[in-house]
């Protein structure tokens, strides 16, 4: 028998587990599993802060897809098509035309977006915090404002340079937030004797009356009053109106400028499942069964299954509320890693023509790191703040990373930067790598035009 194609739309935690886990189990006979992504890697999200604040080298919190998924067909590219209806799926390469991808399965895990507001100036101003690339821009961006600050003498440049906003309090938002003021701090203490901590103005910008839900409201209230000890400026119940060239428009009433402002409000679906065949609910994401097969109504499409941030799968450990609607799992890693097990177990028994499971997983709870030795942690209903937090939040994400390469590698990382401290050198000539060259070219001076002179012919007389 022909073996079944598996195709994994994304390499992120559902699709980089999945296919790990149908490469380990279905035999080559059974399965052939193909992952397409644009990106040559799996970025370990819950590190980006980190990685963002000097603590973990960015190139450590990713995991090579080639060095994890040796036997499964890698395609670099961006799947823009599925018709589910014909099983096939249109992937646009890095370079050449487009290719249509046959498969028996599809697992559709292109996660999610920023998910952002018709605001006047974000899109020009702002900049989203979930991908390794982001990190890495915001981290030379907030230590090049440090040098701005540092050099000018003009009070206002400096107040500029030196506020730094964050509109929204979820996980991504806090822990990039206080991960970045504790390293900027930590930096101005040592190495800027121009600037003093105060001179930089953090803001925490969030529409609702609380902060980190993910751990709790006992716990979301001991982050603000953490954060607001630091002399955050944490802003509850307060929108962002406008951000046009940097001029800050609070829903408050307040307003100044900024260099530096972080959209982390949330996300929504992947706006690739816009062009699929495939079931959606009014959030944009798949609707799924506990089983993580695809379904319209009652209708089950066969074949296609879906997990992580894009996909709508019922919490069956949750309460149904008065319509008899069980909630739907929340986007975060935790579901995501433990879904995309569950999915490749079923694909298997699938193939193989045995019984599905349905995905079940109580919500643990969450931990987050504030910055180096500061926490706060909500698991398994016990609540834990500071150190014992912090530690907790290594630990966990440590035993989450993939690959003991990784685990080595960031292990090495804290371990050498308890020694001889983090790194708070800005590359921001990264994001310019062609200025040095361009200007040297510049200065080169036009070559001249040679006239190529015809040999002077002597008359010679007969
Ligand atoms: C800063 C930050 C911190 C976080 N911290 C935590 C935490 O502490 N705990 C926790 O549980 N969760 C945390 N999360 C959330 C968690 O990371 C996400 O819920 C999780 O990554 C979702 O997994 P996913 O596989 O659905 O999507 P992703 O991991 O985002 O993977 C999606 C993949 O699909 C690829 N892709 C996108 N479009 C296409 C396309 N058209 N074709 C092919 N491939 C495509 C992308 O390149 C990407 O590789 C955090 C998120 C952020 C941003």
């Amino acid at each position: 028998m022909k073996p079944q194609r598996i195709l994994v739309v994304g390499a992120g935690h559902v699709g980089l587990y999945a296919a790990l886990r149908l490469s380990r189990k279905l035999s080559s006979r059974e399965a052939e599993v193909i992952i397409v992504d644009p990106q040559p890697h799996m970025t370990y999200q819950p590190f980006l802060p980190e990685a963002a604040a000097g603590n973990i080298s960015p190139r450590h919190s990713v995991v090579p897809i080639r060095r994890e998924l040796k036997k499964c067909k890698i395609v670099a590219g961006e799947v823009t098509k599925i018709s589910h209806g014909a099983k096939t799926a249109t992937v646009q390469p890095y370079v050449g035309p487009a290719l249509e991808l046959e498969y028996d399965h599809v697992i559709v895990a292109p996660g999610s977006v920023s998910r952002t507001l018709p605001i006047p100036g974000l899109r020009e101003t702002g900049v989203g915090f979930k991908t390794i690339g982001e990190a890495i821009w915001l981290r030379n961006h907030v230590l090049d404002r440090l040098d701005v600050g540092a050099s000018t003498t003009d009070p206002a440049v400096r107040s500029r340079a030196l506020t730094f906003v964050f509109v929204g309090g979820g996980f991504a938002g806090i822990e990039a937030l206080a991960e970045m003021e504790d390293m900027v701090r930590d930096a101005i203490n040592r190495y800027y004797p121009e600037l003093s901590p105060d001179d930089a103005r953090w803001v925490l910008v969030e529409a609702a009356r609380r902060i980190l839900p993910e751990v709790g409201p006992e716990m979301g209230a001991y982050t603000a009053e953490q954060l607001t000890k630091r002399g955050i400026d944490v802003r509850l119940d307060t929108r962002l109106e406008s951000c046009v060239d940097g001029l800050v428009k609070l829903s408050d009433g307040d307003e100044f400028v900024t260099d530096t402002l972080v959209w982390t409000a949330g996300v929504k679906p992947s706006p690739m499942l816009e062009a699929t065949d495939l079931p959606r609910n009014q959030r944009g994401a798949v609707t799924c069964l506990p089983t993580l097969q695809v379904v319209d109504g009652d209708r089950i499409i066969d074949g296609a299954w879906s997990a992580g941030d894009c996909a709508a799968v019922p919490d069956i450990t949750g309460t149904p509320d008065q319509n008899g609607q069980l909630p739907f799992c929340s986007p975060s890693a935790q579901h995501a890693v433990r879904q995309a097990k569950r999915m490749a177990d079923n694909i298997r028994a699938s193939v193989r023509g045995s019984g599905l499971k349905p995905y079940r997983h109580k919500h643990v709870g969450s931990v987050a790191s504030l910055g180096l030795h500061k926490g706060v942690a909500h698991v398994y209903g016990v609540k834990l703040k500071g150190w014992p937090a912090w530690m907790m939040h290594r630990t966990y994400h440590m035993s989450r990373i993939p690959s003991v390469n990784r685990k080595v590698r960031v292990i090495a990382d804290w371990t050498l930067a308890l020694f001889l401290r983090r790194e708070v050198v800005p590359l921001g000539s990264l994001h310019t790598p062609h200025q040095p060259f361009d200007e040297a070219a510049a200065t080169t001076p036009p070559r001249v035009a040679t006239v190529p002179v015809p040999p002077v012919r002597e008359k010679v007389g007969v």
